[in-house]
C-alpha cells in the first residue's frame, strides 16, 4: 500500500512552503548578522523580520523575543533561579511544576532538586489549583511552570486563573506553550503570562528553532541574570553564538503562516478530530479517551482500548499506512507508560495501550478515512492477541 496518512504533528508538523521559502531564501546570504558591513546586515534584517513575526503570534513587541536552538532550550534558559523581577536581585528560591510537563520543564533546568515540587493533576490531567496555592504559601520567590497544552493529551490548562495565583504570591509564572501556539490563542498579554516557550517545528518551521518569550508589562521587566550559553552578545547577551539565520527565518514565515491560519484550521481539525473520535466509540465501545471531558486542543487525540498494546499498536498502524504514536513519543524511542497518564490517575494496564492520534492544516477526511480503517484491523487482530497473551 503506497498511500499514507501523518498522524504525528505533535512530535513534528510537516514544514510549511512559506517555512521552506523563507529558509531557502536565507541560505544563499553569505552574512553574518553581527557583521556591520552589508551582507551582515541583511542577514540581520531576515531574524529581526522573523522576530517580529513570532511576535505578533504570541501579541508582544519584538525586544521581547530571544532565539534559541528551540522549546527544550527556551525551558532551560527559563528555568533558573536567577530570574529577577522589578530589578530585584533576589534569586527565586522555588520551582513549582505541574507533573505533566516535558521532560525539559519537569528536569527543572538549572534549579537543585531540593528546590523542585511537582504539583498534582485531577484525572482530565488539569492542574489542581488548590495545591499551587499551598505550594505557594511555602515559598518566598516561586518560580512556576505550567504547559499551555499537554503534548500527550491535547488538554489546555487554566493559565489565566494560574497567572492570578502566581502572581497574587509573588511568583513569576512560565508557560509551555509549544504545542498551543498556532493552534488556540497564545497571546502572553492576555495570557499574563511572564515567560513563553516557543519550538518553530511544530508550527510548520524547521526543527532546531525556538524562541522564549518575555512579557513587556511586568513593572521592572523580567530579567534572565543567568544565559544559559555565555562567550557572545548575540540576543541581548542571552544567547551566545552566530544565530542559524536560516531556521530562524523558516520560524518567522511559519508562525506569521500559522498565526494567519489558525482559527480557520482549528475549526477544520476540530471536525475531523471529533468524527474520528465518534466512529472510535461506536467501532470498540470499550476505547477510552483521555481528558475527553477537558477543554482539548482542536488537533489531539489520546484513546487506550482494554487489553491494546501500544508498542504493537503503533507498528500495526504503520504497517496499514498511518503513522501514530504512543502517549509519550520517548526521545530514547523506548515506549514507556506515560507519567502524564500516571499523574491522572489511569491505571497501568490502560496507559500501556495509549495511543496518539495529532492532526494538522493538512490532514484530511480522506486521511480520517484511512486512520478508521487501519484502526478496525488494528482492534480486531491485535486487541484478540493482546488479550489473549495476557
Ligand atoms: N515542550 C513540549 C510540550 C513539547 O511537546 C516539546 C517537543 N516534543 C518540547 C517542549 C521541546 O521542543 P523542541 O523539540 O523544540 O526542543
Amino acid at each position: 500500500m503506497n498511500e499514507r496518512a501523518y498522524f504525528d504533528w505533535n512530535a513534528t508538523a510537516p514544514l510549511r512552503a512559506e517555512g521552506r521559502e523563507a529558509m531557502v531564501a536565507a541560505l544563499s546570504l553569505p552574512g553574518n548578522a553581527s557583521s556591520v558591513h552589508s551582507e551582515g546586515r541583511a542577514a540581520r534584517k531576515l531574524i529581526e523580520a522573523a522576530r517580529a513575526q513570532v511576535a505578533a503570534l504570541v501579541g508582544t513587541e519584538p525586544k521581547n523575543v530571544t532565539f534559541t536552538s528551540g522549546a527544550t532550550e527556551a525551558n532551560m534558559l527559563a528555568l533558573t533561579p536567577a530570574l529577577e523581577s522589578g530589578g530585584r536581585k533576589e534569586p527565586r528560591d522555588r520551582l513549582l511544576v505541574s507533573s505533566i510537563e516535558h521532560p525539559s520543564v519537569s528536569c527543572g533546568g538549572r534549579f537543585a532538586a531540593s528546590q523542585i515540587e511537582q504539583l498534582p493533576v485531577d484525572s482530565n490531567g488539569v492542574v489542581d489549583l488548590d495545591a499551587l496555592k499551598a505550594a505557594l504559601a511555602k515559598a518566598e520567590r516561586p518560580l512556576v511552570s505550567v504547559m499551555l497544552a499537554n503534548n500527550e493529551t491535547g488538554v489546555i490548562q487554566p493559565i489565566r486563573e494560574i497567572t492570578a495565583i502566581v502572581h497574587a504570591a509573588n511568583g513569576i509564572l512560565h508557560v509551555d506553550a509549544v504545542q498551543g501556539a498556532g493552534r488556540i490563542d497564545c497571546d502572553i498579554t492576555a495570557l499574563g503570562a511572564d515567560l513563553l516557550s516557543l519550538s518553530a517545528h511544530k508550527l510548520g518551521g524547521p526543527q532546531g528553532a525556538g524562541a522564549l518569550v518575555r512579557h513587556s508589562s511586568v513593572v521592572g521587566g523580567i530579567q534572565i541574570a543567568e544565559p544559559l550559553i555565555r562567550g557572545g552578545g548575540q540576543e541581548r547577551w542571552l544567547r551566545a553564538g552566530t544565530e542559524n539565520v536560516a531556521a530562524i527565518s523558516g520560524f518567522g514565515a511559519a508562525a506569521e503562516a500559522a498565526n494567519d491560519a489558525r482559527q480557520a484550521d482549528a475549526i477544520r481539525m476540530a471536525a475531523l478530530r471529533d468524527r474520528f473520535e465518534a466512529a472510535l466509540k461506536v467501532h470498540t465501545p470499550a476505547t477510552v479517551v483521555f481528558g475527553a471531558t477537558a477543554e482539548r486542543l482542536p488537533n489531539t487525540s489520546l484513546f487506550a482500548a482494554p487489553g491494546l498494546k501500544a508498542e504493537t499498536a503503533i507498528i500495526s498502524f504503520d504497517l496499514n499506512g498511518v503513522a501514530v504514536s504512543s502517549g509519550s513519543a520517548c526521545s530514547s524511542g523506548k515506549v514507556q507508560i506515560s507519567t502524564v497518564l500516571t499523574a491522572m490517575g489511569v491505571e497501568p494496564e490502560l496507559a500501556r495501550g495509549a495511543v496518539r492520534v495529532s492532526l494538522g492544516w493538512t490532514t484530511t477526511e480522506a486521511d480520517i478515512d484511512l486512520l478508521l480503517n487501519a484502526w478496525m484491523r488494528v482492534a480486531s487482530s491485535l486487541l484478540k492477541r493482546d488479550q489473549r497473551a495476557a
